[in-house]
């Protein structure tokens, strides 16, 4: 089934628009990846939970999705990293890369179908550089460095709504750092020309002699490579917009003369006290940090998913413990659904199943309005307790609502995760042998397999309807 009403706020027309695939059937998807120098924080995650978000309710209406996250591993901030450390630009960035990946499974982050590398593009990066160099579009700085004209793309500034007059004036004319402020509007940098003091023995050959690509053509390079022109959707957080992604679009339609994408979503920042959560003001947390304080990937996806995309999230760790709490209510709901016996049909869950799922589209299908779908969850979470309270829900009925719930989850990403879990073997032999000795009355035998369980990180609960393991 495809809802061919989902509807999301594009940044450049300012207005939510219908998404429908250029192709008539897959959305293309880019989004801006981590710069792998250092450990994500949970600012950077709000990003990815946004796209993640995306990505998961689009498939929910029946599209299919290609998505492609690029990892940055060349910039001045990994290229500085490299040479501080005095290691290989590979032997400094792995292991960011590996820990970036294990965030995604903490979260439980569906996987993009590309995760291109710079450093595997850069023949893509030149390609563009030299076509842009010969068509006069770009030009060589004293300093040997390859530089974008602005000037030759008349609608630079179309994404942020830049107006280049006033800010033109007082502006340096080229800038070659990879992030600059709008204050600095100006020519940017294409290629980076070597100097051995700052870039040791990093750098790559080319017609215009050694040195590395700028942060902005890389991404331009391996979304055209991937995906195309025409990208369905280019995502990022909104301090990607300038002078990223208008980077972006003036070296990708000037390469292509082909509109590069047509529709860009940007999430709101992290905030810590009113300010950015970022590396450089040092207000951050690390996924790592948050789960050595006990709070699980669960708790922490539900407190980046549960605010708006385009509303400013405020971390508090009041309001990661109510997220826990939130988490913790739902999974009390599934346990008790799961133990319903009762054969009765009453008919009362199969309409408020109805209305909620209802609501549930109707609010994700609206530039994926989060709080409100989850308002559904959580009516249909006290409707349903009532019938529960009243013994009004048979096991069918209550199946039922799990159902719904799964489906759902397909979307929200948080209730269903410890059935993906496998539980070890040893701790499944013991439970089996737990019940054989309960039944035979050993109970000495019965509590020291409990406390094996136990050291495994399991906890047997004894419910009515029989014991159950669960997770400490
Ligand atoms: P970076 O690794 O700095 O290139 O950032 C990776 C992604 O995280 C980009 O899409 C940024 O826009 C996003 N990002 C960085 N800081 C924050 C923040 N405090 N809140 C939300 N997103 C952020
Ligand atoms: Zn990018």
């Amino acid at each position: 089934m495809i809802i061919e009403h989902l509807k999301l706020y594009n940044t450049q027309t300012r207005k939510k628009e219908k998404i429908v695939p250029k192709d008539g059937k897959t959305i293309r998807i880019y989004t801006c990846g981590p710069t792998i120098y250092d450990f994500a924080h949970i600012g950077n995650l709000r990003a990815y939970i946004f796209e993640d978000l995306l990505r998961r309710s689009l498939i929910y209406f029946g599209f299919s999705v290609t998505q492609v996250m690029n990892i940055t591993d060349i910039d001045d901030k990994t290229l500085k990293g490299a040479i501080n450390k005095n290691v290989s630009l590979l032997e400094f960035t792995e292991p960011f890369r590996q820990a970036f990946f294990e965030d995604l499974m903490t979260l439980n982050i569906e996987k993009a179908e590309f995760y291109p590398k710079a450093t595997q593009y850069i023949e893509h990066m030149l390609d563009i550089i030299i076509k842009l160099v010969d068509k006069k579009i770009a030009y060589k700085g004293v300093d040997g460095s390859i530089y974008f004209s602005i000037d030759k793309f008349k609608d630079y500034g179309k994404l942020s709504h830049l107006d280049l007059k006033s800010l033109k004036q007082g502006a340096s004319k080229r800038v070659s750092t990879d992030e600059y402020e709008k204050e600095n509007v100006s020519d940017f940098v294409l290629w980076k020309a070597y100097v051995e003091k700052r870039d040791g023995d990093i750098y790559w050959n080319s017609p215009f002699g050694k040195g590395r690509p700028g942060w902005h053509i890389e991404c331009s390079a391996m979304a055209l490579k991937l995906l195309g022109s025409n990208i369905d959707i280019h995502c990022g957080g909104v301090d990607n917009i300038f002078p990223h992604h208008e980077n972006e679009i003036a070296q990708s339609e000037s390469f292509t003369h082909e509109t590069f994408v047509l529709h860009w979503a940007h999430a709101e920042h992290l905030i810590v006290d009113g300010k950015k959560m970022s590396k450089s003001l040092g207000n951050f947390y690390t996924l790592r940090d948050l789960t050595t304080m006990g709070y699980s990937g669960r708790d922490i996806r539900y407190m980046l998913l549960q605010t708006h995309y385009k509303t400013q999230l405020n971390f508090t760790f009041e309001s990661l413990k109510a997220a826990k709490a939130s988490v913790q209510r739902i999974l009390d709901f599934v346990d008790r659904l799961k133990s319903i016996k009762d054969e009765n049909e009453n008919n009362l869950v199969e309409d408020i199943i109805k209305k909620e799922k209802n609501l549930f589209i109707e609010a994700i299908a609206d530039d994926l309005n989060i709080s409100s779908a989850l308002s559904a969850i959580f009516d249909l979470i006290r409707e349903i307790n009532h019938l529960i309270d009243d013994k009004k829900i048979s096991k069918k009925e209550a199946l039922k609502t799990l159902k719904f719930l799964k489906e759902t989850d397909s979307v929200l990403g948080f209730i269903f995760l410890e059935e993906k879990e496998k539980i070890p073997k040893v701790v499944e032999e013991a439970f089996e042998k737990r019940k054989d000795a309960r039944k035979n009355k050993n109970f000495a035998l019965a509590d020291e397999l409990r406390d094996l369980i136990l050291d495994h990180g399991y906890i047997i609960e004894d419910l009515p309807d029989g014991a159950r393991l669960k997770k400490k």
